[in-house]
Parts: structure tokens; C-alpha cells; sequence
């Protein structure tokens, strides 16, 4: 019976396994031909700074699978990254992300800052300085309008050749946030070496600001620790009042979150810039 059972269950589970490889080799198929037929696209999320000023945006990919309708980025990227696929993913995104502000800049809306999301695939390519470069020349964005975001992880898998990346990025004037802080390894004290501008603080912190005391400790404590260490602060996920109010006393820099604005695709970020244009 046992015996039965046992193979039951083993059954059962490489039948999961099966339909779980099989979903991945599938996934994987649809994400070339998603590269090759230029099936995605590029919301923005505007970043609102103290005083409703725009701080810029952040570029975030959308993939609508042309069967299974929109996948998340939470969901392709990580298998992306898995199969190399990300480079030329990584590729569009950023030379999109250039154009787009290249052509809200021609219509009258001002040089809005972009921050792309890098993959640490991505940041720690020999070519990559050198394609950054290429993609700034080609579409004559101004190196002070691009910002990169980084995970800790990125930072932490060879430290040292990191922190040459992000002093050559320091020249060429484009700008430097972490993602996520506070959910890696990050001790604290490592982001004194660091060469960067900002720390976005990860939205699972936000998410209780106002419900735990702990959470509201950690993030005041990130808070005073980037400011005295020169950086810019983040707050992302923000969805209420109440949580908008909070890190607005906490001294924070910048805010991100549905409550404020949803990413959208360029012609509504477009209109959401016209609206906030002075009459
Ligand atoms: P992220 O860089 O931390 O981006 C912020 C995520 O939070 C986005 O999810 C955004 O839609 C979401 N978000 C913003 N405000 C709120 C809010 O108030 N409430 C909630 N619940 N969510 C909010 P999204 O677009 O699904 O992207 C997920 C992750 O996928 C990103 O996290 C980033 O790590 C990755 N990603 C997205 N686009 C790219 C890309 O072009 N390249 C790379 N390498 N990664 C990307
Ligand atoms: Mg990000
Ligand atoms: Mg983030
Ligand atoms: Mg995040």
C-alpha cells in the first residue's frame, strides 16, 4: 500500500515537473518570438518629488503574450536572465526608453528623466559601458536625463568591479539608484563605498509604514542613513494617503506608487505631462 502510494506520489510529481519544464520551454519559445516580433512595450511610472515636482520616470516592460494576454515582468524577466534572452531585451528597453524621452522632449514636455531597470546579466557584461555609450550617441539623450536601477545583488556579486562600473557611470553623468534596498544582504554600511544617488526603498516596507513600528523604523532609519551619506530616498509601492503623508514626515525625497500615478503607456504620460504644464 505504502509502495503504492509512494510511487503514486512520485508519479504525480514528475508529472508536476513535466508540466513545469514544459511551461518554461514553452515560455521560452514565446519570448523569442515576443523579441523578434516586437511584441512589447514600455510603460512609465512617473517619480513625484516634495512639492508635486516631477523627479522623472521609471521605465517598466510590458509583455502582452498574444494567448495567455499580459505576463508580468516579475515572471519573464527571471527566465529571460536564465536564458540570455535579456541581452537583446535589455537592449530594447534601454534604446526605447532613450527615444521615448527624446520625443516628449521635441513635442514641448521638457527633458523628463528616465530610470531603466538593469539586469545583472546586463551590468556585468564586458560590452555593457560601451553599448550605453553607442545608445546615448544614437538617440542624442543627454546622459544627465538616464538613471539606472540597480538590486543590491548586482552590487554584491563582485563588488570591486562593481564599484569601477558605477565610477565610469559617475563620468559619464548618468545616474545611479538602488532598487529594492533593504530586501538583499546590503549591511548598511557598504553603500558609504558606493559611487551612487539615490536608494528607492523596496515596497514591502511601504507597504505597512503606517500599520507597523517596525517597518516605520526601518524606513526612517534608511531614511537618515542615505541623507547623511548625501543619497536621495525613495519610497515605492505608495498606495495611500496615510502612507504618502508618513514618508513625506519622514523627510523622504521622492514618491512612487499608484496612489500618485500608474504606469502608462507613452501617449497617456504624455497627456499626464501636458496636464501638469503650467496654463
Ligand atoms: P521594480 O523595478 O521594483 O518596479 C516597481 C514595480 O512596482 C513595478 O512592477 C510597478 O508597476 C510596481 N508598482 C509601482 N507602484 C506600485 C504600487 O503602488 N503598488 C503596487 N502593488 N505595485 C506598484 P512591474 O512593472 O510588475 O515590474 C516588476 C519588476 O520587474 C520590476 O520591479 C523590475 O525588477 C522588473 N522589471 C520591469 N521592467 C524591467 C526591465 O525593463 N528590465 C529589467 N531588467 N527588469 C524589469
Ligand atoms: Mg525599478
Ligand atoms: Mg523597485
Ligand atoms: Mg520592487
Amino acid at each position: 500500500k505504502a509502495k503504492q502510494q509512494g510511487r503514486n506520489a512520485y508519479q504525480w510529481f514528475t508529472r508536476e515537473i513535466t508540466e513545469k519544464v514544459g511551461e518554461r520551454v514553452a515560455l521560452r519559445n514565446d519570448l523569442q518570438e515576443a523579441i523578434d516580433g516586437g511584441q512589447f512595450e514600455l510603460h512609465y511610472q512617473p517619480l513625484i518629488g516634495r512639492g508635486d515636482r516631477l523627479a522623472g520616470v521609471e521605465a517598466l516592460l510590458r509583455w502582452h503574450h498574444p494567448v495567455k494576454g499580459y505576463v508580468s515582468p516579475a515572471r519573464f524577466i527571471p527566465l529571460a536572465e536564465s536564458t540570455g534572452q535579456i541581452m537583446p531585451i535589455s537592449e530594447w528597453v534601454l534604446e526605447r526608453a532613450c527615444r521615448d524621452m527624446q520625443a516628449l522632449a521635441a513635442r514641448g514636455l521638457g527633458q523628463v528623466r528616465v530610470a531603466v531597470n538593469l539586469s545583472p546579466l546586463q551590468f556585468h557584461r564586458a560590452s555593457f559601458l560601451a553599448t550605453l555609450r553607442h545608445t546615448l550617441q544614437r538617440t542624442g539623450l543627454p546622459p544627465e536625463q538616464l538613471e539606472l536601477e540597480l538590486t543590491e545583488g548586482i552590487l554584491m556579486d563582485d563588488t570591486e568591479a562593481a564599484i569601477d562600473i558605477l565610477h565610469a557611470l559617475r563620468s559619464l553623468r548618468i545616474g545611479v539608484s538602488i532598487d529594492d534596498f533593504g530586501t538583499g544582504y546590503s549591511s548598511l554600511s557598504y553603500l558609504k563605498h558606493l559611487p551612487i544617488g539615490k536608494v528607492k526603498i523596496d515596497r514591502s516596507f511601504i507597504n505597512e509604514v503606517t500599520l507597523s513600528a517596525h517597518d516605520a523604523a526601518i524606513v526612517q532609519g534608511i531614511i537618515s542613513m542615505a541623507h547623511h551619506l548625501g543619497l536621495a530616498v525613495v519610497a515605492e509601492g505608495i498606495e495611500t494617503a496615510a502612507q504618502h503623508q508618513r514618508l513625506t514626515d519622514y523627510g523622504c525625497d521622492i514618491f512612487q506608487g499608484f496612489l500618485l500615478a500608474r504606469p502608462m503607456p507613452l501617449d497617456r504620460l504624455e497627456a499626464f505631462l501636458r496636464a501638469r504644464l503650467p496654463a
